[in-house]
């Protein structure tokens, strides 16, 4: 059953009401309406979906030690082609085919990984994301308009290494100059050292779901000491 807004003519007060369509004109209709839902769920699911499939999951390797952060689009692939297994769900469902599953949220190994060590490049991204955006010397924190500083300046014999540079906001570093911090009475938030694990993962550490807290505890602590 279509209804239909009708306005009335101007002779009759132009006042609105809602009457039942005729069949003619309500087939007209309902060609137009449920297509054009259709078209705004279509989008809609489409949306919610790209959302959902970014969603983090922790990988393990088999022996439960910490891998990684991926998405749960990846996640998902690992886990259908039976590389991975589920060890924790976060609730929301996975629909596919016939079936629906709770989607993950910590992933297992089923085999074992051996990761050599590589040291992490020393650029102004790695920088910034050891630092967390952060200027290492008034703590102000912005993704945009941070600066790489010397602390020993370039002019001084300064290297560019992990411990002599930092992340620091334009009116830190102007202020600063080619100067050592001690000598315009600036300190550093702490001491800069080579980050132990990739500071992409870092970052994402830093705002993990509760139920990834007892994996992470002992990747925490070697990144407390490794800054
Ligand atoms: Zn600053």
């Amino acid at each position: 059953m279509w209804f239909w807004l009708r306005v009335k003519p101007e002779k009759s007060g132009g006042v609105a009401e809602f009457r039942r369509s005729k069949p003619e004109e309500a087939g007209e209709k309902s060609l137009k309406k449920p297509l054009f839902r259709l078209l705004i769920s279509a989008i809609f699911y489409d949306i919610i979906k790209r959302i959902m499939l970014q969603r983090p999951v922790l990988i393990l390797n088999s022996s439960y030690e910490v891998l990684n952060v991926t998405n749960l689009k990846r996640g998902l692939k690992l886990l259908l082609s039976g590389k991975a297994e589920v060890v924790k769900a976060d609730g929301v469902l996975v629909h596919g085919g016939q079936t629906s599953f709770p989607a993950p949220s910590i992933l297992k190994l089923r085999y074992f990984v051996s990761i050599p060590y590589h040291p992490l490049p020393l650029n102004r991204r790695n920088v910034m994301f050891r630092d967390n955006f952060t200027c290492q010397y008034c703590g102000k924190r912005s993704l945009t308009g941070m600066t790489i500083d010397h602390i020993i300046p370039r002019s001084l014999g300064g290297k560019t290494a992990w411990d002599n540079v930092v992340c620091a906001c334009k009116s830190c570093n102007e202020k600063k100059g080619d100067l050592r911090p001690q000598d315009r009475r600036m300190k550093l938030l702490k001491n800069p050292g080579q980050p132990v694990y990739s500071p992409l993962f870092r970052a994402c550490l830093e705002n993990f779901p509760p139920e990834w807290a007892s994996y992470l505890a002992p990747v925490r602590q070697e990144n407390n000491q490794g800054s």
